[in-house]
């Protein structure tokens, strides 16, 4: 048989057939062994070639940062995936790899990439096209890299910010959240008009499979603990948590991830009603649903223990997907042990195949396995950067501008005399950064290119400035120089998932202090960087002369300048309600009784008559 004939005898390798019909004719032709070894999703420090290709894996993943640093270039990656693809192509029936990442703010694993605001800065400006926009140039710097599936967006409603992934939430708001939806449009491509809703879709080869994550009720945990338990009726449940879900099908989203956290007691990853019943059901759900990182272990105590009773449970609830399974020879092993007893039903794991196997076509996997190495260059291009720039300019909230009314501080000079720069986090790309930034849990310093915030200073002042930059400012420096005003960037160093949860939401390393110790002394600007509201006295905020929040903005400090010198009005609006005190939480918008610091939506501008007279 020559290649063509052999082509159309095989309809799955027909590009041109139906893609469920080459569905289904891939199913018809797999062994029991080679479908469990697609719902199987591994590690890439553990996976071996021989494994893949003889195993039939689906998935790969690379996720927190195991791997050496050195790899952390894009160009090297999409080789050695590369490598992992061509096993998999070279398995009997030839079915390419899914090989996925947390691209949240970026391609952000990765040296060079254009980091963008993570999602709580994007809720900030409420700009659906923006997120669109960013969520394509996104998908070009993750298939550059040889990656082509992206665990994002995430879409949880953060109800509490003492939730460690406060900022990997648009907003407290279920409307914020549904707008900003837009961003899989972006990584997915647009679907036509009339694409049925539930289905999955990618436009090209310069998209990414897209994931909606945690279903469901993530950022609704008690006192905002990551993992925990989210107590409410189901219409709430539905109305606040659920309802962004509906936007992501409609998009065409191909994948959802079911979330650690438990809904009145129950896990996610055990939940038949949810997953099955409502997702897939009601909602019409044609994707594949994965679970999140190990955790089927999850579902037994101690973790890991009984596995198979663990896989039983969470196959039959409906996941479709397992990422990281605990030894995944060992998951490979119960899986079809579980088959082969009736424990778990044939029809079950060929609904669970055909899931991925769809989007594996849609995504055009068989026709473009391998990384596209043209697009390298959109690595940190310079139109990414400005597209991040413009982010970080609209994401910025400006809470408090003069100490009186009608004498704003804000817009500063360009030709101030002398300038004081100082704080923790005027000068650190990896803070300004935040979580998932390299590293699963950020870094401090000089940990990709940007600019910092004293950066951008430096290059907007004018060469009559004296920009002085310390740290932690000595008395010295304070008293003995005449400073026409200080800004001092503050705020929390990065954290990731549940390190980052805390109860206190001070602001960390001093922050208060420090502004306090300036502002006493000179007039003051506090750039606040963290990943939500802070914990601000009214004494602090009586003695700053303005305060803005950057949230986590990434790589891009020029937007923090365009802004706070004028070019540019403030669009910023809070994603999140500013509490007062700690003891207020939960605190957000369904809550009549409270009497926030500033409410949600809030953002000043400037007057009109301040920008004509720059
Ligand atoms: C997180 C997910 C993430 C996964 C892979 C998990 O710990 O909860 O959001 O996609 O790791 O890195």
């Amino acid at each position: 048989m020559n290649q063509v004939e052999e082509t159309m005898s095989y309809v799955y390798k027909n590009p041109n057939a139906p893609i469920e019909d080459r569905t289904k004719d891939l199913v018809s032709r797999m062994t029991l062994q080679e479908k469990v070894g697609q719902m199987t999703q591994i590690e890439l420090c553990v996976a071996t070639l021989d494994d893949v290709r003889n195993l039939s894996i689906g998935s790969m993943v690379s996720g927190g940062g195991k791997e050496p640093l050195e790899k952390a270039m894009a160009s090297d990656w999409a080789e050695t995936i590369d490598r992992f693809q061509q096993a998999a192509v070279d398995s009997r029936l030839g079915i390419p790899l899914a090989y996925g990442i947390d691209a949240v703010h970026g391609n952000n694993r990765f040296y060079g990439a254009t980091i963008f605001p993570h999602n709580i800065g994007l809720g900030a400006t409420g700009d659906a096209d923006l997120a669109q926009r960013i969520g394509a140039a996104v998908a070009l710097e993750v298939r550059a890299s040889g990656i082509h599936f992206n665990f994002a967006p995430c879409v949880a409603v953060c109800r509490d910010p003492r939730w460690g992934r406060c900022y990997e939430s648009f907003s407290e708001d279920t409307n914020i959240v549904r707008k900003m939806t837009s961003i899989i449009t972006g990584l997915q491509g647009q679907p036509p008009v009339g694409h049925s809703q539930g289905y999955p879709f990618v436009a090209g080869r310069y998209n990414v499979i897209a994931c909606a994550k945690h279903f469901v009720g993530d950022g609704g945990t008690e006192k905002g603990i990551n993992e925990g338990n989210t107590i409410s009726s189901y219409d709430e449940l539905e109305s606040i948590h659920m309802a962004p879900y509906l936007d992501c099908l409609y998009k065409g989203v191909s994948t959802v991830m079911a979330s650690y956290s438990s809904w009145n007691g129950c896990k996610l990853h055990a939940h038949h009603f949810l997953l099955t019943e409502i997702l897939k059901g009601k909602l019409g759900f044609k994707g594949f649903l994965i679970s999140d990182w190990k955790a089927l272990d999850r579902l037994s105590e101690p973790r890991g223990s009984n596995y198979r009773r663990c896989v039983y449970t969470a196959i039959n609830a409906g996941i479709d997907m397992v990422m990281v399974p605990y030894r995944y020879k060992q998951f490979i092993e119960d899986l079809i042990s579980l088959v082969e007893s009736g424990e778990i039903q044939m029809t079950r794991i060929d609904d669970a195949v055909e899931r991925i196997l769809r989007v594996k076509f849609v995504a055009g996997l068989f026709e473009y396995p391998f990384s596209d190495r043209s697009l390298l260059d959109t690595i940190g291009c310079k139109l990414h950067r400005e597209l991040a720039r413009e982010a970080v300019r609209k994401s910025l909230v400006l809470l408090k501008n003069g100490k009186n009314p009608g004498k704003p501080f804000l817009p500063l000079e360009k030709n101030a005399e002398r300038v004081l720069i100082a704080g923790t986090h005027a000068n650190n790309l990896g803070y300004q950064c935040g979580g998932w930034t390299r590293y699963w849990q950020g870094s401090s310093g000089r940990i990709t290119t940007g600019t910092t915030i004293l950066d951008a200073f430096r290059e907007v002042m004018g060469e009559k400035t004296e920009v002085i930059y310390e740290k932690y400012p000595s008395p010295n420096t304070l008293s003995g120089q005449n400073f026409s005003f200080a800004i001092v960037g503050v705020g929390e160093e990065p954290y990731a998932e549940s390190a980052g949860d805390n109860s206190e939401l001070v602001i960390p390393l001093n922050g208060s202090e420090l502004i306090s110790t300036i502002a006493d002394r000179i007039p003051t600007l506090v750039i606040l960087i963290s990943g939500r509201p802070l914990v601000i006295e009214p004494l602090l905020l009586e003695k700053m002369d303005a305060l803005v929040a950057a949230w986590l903005p990434g790589t891009e400090g020029r937007g923090i300048t365009d802004v706070v010198f004028g070019d540019y009005e403030f669009e910023g609006r809070l994603p999140m309600t500013w509490f007062r005190t700690t003891e207020e939480l939960p605190i957000n918008k369904g809550d009549n009784s409270c009497d926030p610091l500033f409410p949600l939506g809030f953002g000043l501008t400037y007057k009109k008559e301040n920008l004509q007279s720059k």
